[in-house]
């Protein structure tokens, strides 16, 4: 791909309203080492390197060998607001940005980037972390919260990486925390679990909220986890609310799905989508909201009045 078919594919992404990197699949190796680095020296603990990183591909994978490059997207991406009603009440609560619609915002990227290059090279979602690409490749920032901000979405949007044969001339950047954070505490104040430090850059991760409430509810929270800390349905904004990074963002909700008493039962109950009237089933669906199915029964009891 020349320089000019480069430039031309960002601009026609950045015309969607998305913005786009493209970088040598060379820098896998080294973002590889980078968390094996911290892993070794106890920075990430076990349990963060099993369920997250061991998971990764750091090479280009089977179906494209002849990959180069990886394209990063990043996709601005509101919050869902869902109403639950229950005891006469209708309960509004909360899914962070990131956590719904990733699959078909992946899909419209996926189809953009293709009919923008003309079919002429491929595009394969990559599991790779993709946060960490976003960041390496100049587009995203850490802040104190290790949670990554994109230009004036700040936290609202999905970073989304493909594997592709085409090439790429984006540069490499280093690890840095946002300019902002130097003279901000404001997330370190809010943590109700204080998983943020001033002493590292990165997170006590095994204290944030997100890890705990994104298990399966078969998994009971831990016994140190106050009930009133919980605020999302999954996932914790804490953080991101107090941010002055996100005060553009910070309002931008769609509206979800709306449960009744019935539904909102079944759903605390723990059914299987097949098992859930078809109304039902298909109102999460409609927001991909069933990969949550098996986690809503423990996190939803936090935050109804039972
Ligand atoms: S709240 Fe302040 S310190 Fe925390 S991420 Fe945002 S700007 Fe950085
Ligand atoms: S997501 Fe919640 S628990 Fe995790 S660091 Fe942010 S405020 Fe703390």
């Amino acid at each position: 791909m020349s320089d000019h078919e480069e430039q031309g594919l960002l601009t026609q992404v950045r015309k969607h309203h998305y913005e786009g990197r493209i970088i040598s699949v060379d820098h896998l190796e080294d973002m590889k080492k980078e968390l094996e680095d911290h892993y070794r020296r106890g920075a990430i603990a076990e349990e963060i390197y099993q369920k997250y990183i061991s998971r990764f591909t750091f090479g280009p994978p089977r179906e494209l060998p002849e990959a180069v490059s990886l394209v990063v997207i990043a996709a601005p991406q509101p919050m869902t607001r869902v109403v639950f009603c229950w005891k006469g009440k209708k309960i509004p609560v909360t899914i962070p940005p990131t956590y719904l619609s990733e699959t078909r915002t992946r899909r419209t990227v996926k189809k953009l980037l293709s009919e923008v290059t003309h079919t002429k090279y491929t595009f394969l979602e990559a599991s790779v972390p993709e946060k960490l690409v976003a960041v390496h490749s100049g587009l995203a920032a850490y802040g104190r919260n290790n949670i990554t901000y994109f230009s004036e979405m700040g936290s609202f949007y999905i970073p989304l990486v493909f594997f592709s044969d085409l090439q790429g001339t984006g540069s490499w950047h280093d690890i840095h925390m946002m300019e902002s954070c130097q003279k901000c505490s404001a997330c370190l104040k809010k943590c109700p679990t204080h998983a943020i430090t001033s002493e590292r850059f990165l997170i006590n991760a095994e204290r944030c909220l997100t890890l705990h409430n994104e298990k399966p509810s078969a998994v009971p929270f831990p016994q140190w986890v106050d009930p009133s800390w919980h605020n999302c349905l999954v996932g914790c904004m804490q953080c991101q609310y107090v941010c002055p990074e996100n005060r553009k963002a910070t309002n931008w909700v769609e509206e979800g799905p709306v449960f009744s008493e019935d539904e909102t039962a079944l759903l605390l109950e723990g059914f299987l989508l097949e098992e859930l009237p078809s109304e039902t089933a298909e109102k999460l669906t409609h927001f991909e909201m069933e990969v949550l199915l098996d986690i809503i029964p423990r996190n939803l009891k936090m935050l109804l009045p039972l």
